[in-house]
């Protein structure tokens, strides 16, 4: 298959040329070529495809373990990847509950029309609660057999553990993690920098948890987990443009402190994300969602998104003025180069053809994975899981 745009955002920058696809990679690619091409989308954008490493669920399809049967429960992870491909997503590491990383695990290997799965990602539940308004504050207490578990089940597919640093015996899931190749994600912590960057060190934490968010702020006398997190030159850090859980100048300065080589923008959606406007059961409270921006609990907490990578992306490109040249090793390919996932996260000759196709909007118009298109914004519509509206929503 050969394709063509007047900008294509390769590794060598934005061309007019053509893609030549072939047996799922990109064979080969041409500037200015005028030879004859099976798609032209010129006027179009040609971008490589989303990456989001920290995604719980979408439209009520959610990653946690529940009370179904494995099979149930592994279908609501296909509907879920079906409906990343149309926020321009092509690789995810979904961000299920320790208990559920061999039900992930199994859809690995199925064929479906939709997002793959390029690892599993696991947040808590030992995580440290302190200041999260009303957050419940309590999780198992961390042992190997717990972390030895997760490990079998994810079958080599695990590749990231979030964890907060001051959990008592926290070392009987690193070290575990740690001997098999299984990154640590420093997230939920109060700890203040001095605290935070010696627990990096000591437990070898090598990402931080959407930065800002669930660890302690800059405050002028000491600039807590979030000032380690930035100033530690060898951490990568998740970052959530939405504008919501940072502020733009937030934003902005994290983009000036921060190497661009070491960002990744993640979304935190949740099963909650683009639900219809309303409120829905929580543990016991609720969520509010607006339907389009923001999900608030019951206890005046923002829990996870309703916006996506892609408009973490828009934002990053209108609002701070970041090029797309610029932009796409933060949606796309410093996740590849951090958690060791070959030949994608980049539109390069020998890299899978994973891109999107986007309008001068940043909207997307198509999604392809491995040179097959997953998604196309005038045929496919997003689904909602309409069993969990009718079993959670409230009003
Ligand atoms: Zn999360």
């Amino acid at each position: 298959m050969i394709i063509r745009s007047d900008r294509i955002y390769t590794s060598d920058g934005c061309i007019n040329g053509v893609l030549e696809i072939e047996n799922g990679m990109i064979k080969e690619i041409r500037k200015g070529s005028s030879e004859e091409v099976d798609h032209d989308f010129t006027g179009n954008i040609i971008y490589p495809g989303l990456i989001d490493t920290h995604n719980h669920g979408n439209y009520g399809y959610a990653l946690r373990n529940t009370n179904q049967s494995m099979e149930e429960r592994m279908e609501l992870v296909e509907c879920y990847l079906k409906n990343l491909a149309s926020f321009g997503i092509t690789g995810v590491f979904p961000t299920c509950s320790y208990d559920n990383v061999s039900c992930v695990e199994s859809v690995t290997h199925k064929k479906i029309r939709g997002s793959k799965i390029l690892g599993i990602h696991v947040e808590g539940p030992w995580l440290a609660r302190a200041g999260e308004k009303g957050t419940a504050a309590a999780y198992p207490q961390p042992t190997k057999e717990m972390a030895e578990q997760m490990v079998r089940d994810g079958k080599g597919m695990l590749k990231l553990v979030a964890l907060s640093p001051e959990v008592k015996n926290i070392e009987n899931i690193t070290d575990v993690m740690h001997e098999n190749h299984v990154a640590l994600s420093m997230a939920h912590t109060s700890f203040n920098f001095q605290q935070a960057t010696d627990a990096i060190n000591n437990f070898h934490f090598v990402t931080a948890t959407h930065v800002g968010n669930g660890m302690s702020g800059i405050h002028h006398r000491d600039v807590g987990a979030l000032g380690a997190a930035l100033l530690n030159q060898d951490i990568y850090c998740e970052i959530i443009c939405d504008f919501i859980h940072l502020c733009k100048e937030m934003v902005e300065i994290i983009f000036k402190v921060k190497s661009h080589d070491k960002l990744m923008l993640i979304s935190d959606n949740s099963e909650f994300t683009r639900l219809p406007k309303g409120r829905y059961k929580l543990d016991g409270g609720y969520i509010d969602s607006d339907g389009v921006n923001t999900l608030i609990t019951n206890t005046g907490k923002i829990q996870g998104s309703n916006r996506t990578i892609l408009n973490g992306l828009q934002n990053i490109v209108k609002e701070i003025g970041i090029s797309l040249e610029e932009a796409w090793k933060m949606t796309s390919y410093n996740v590849c180069t951090h958690y060791g996932i070959e030949k994608r996260g980049k539109l390069e000759q020998g890299y899978y053809a994973d891109f999107v196709v986007m309008n001068q909007n940043l909207e997307i118009e198509k999604t392809f994975l491995e040179g097959i298109e997953i998604y196309d914004s005038k045929k496919d519509q997003p689904k909602i899981n309409e069993l969990f509206v009718k079993e959670n929503m409230i009003k």
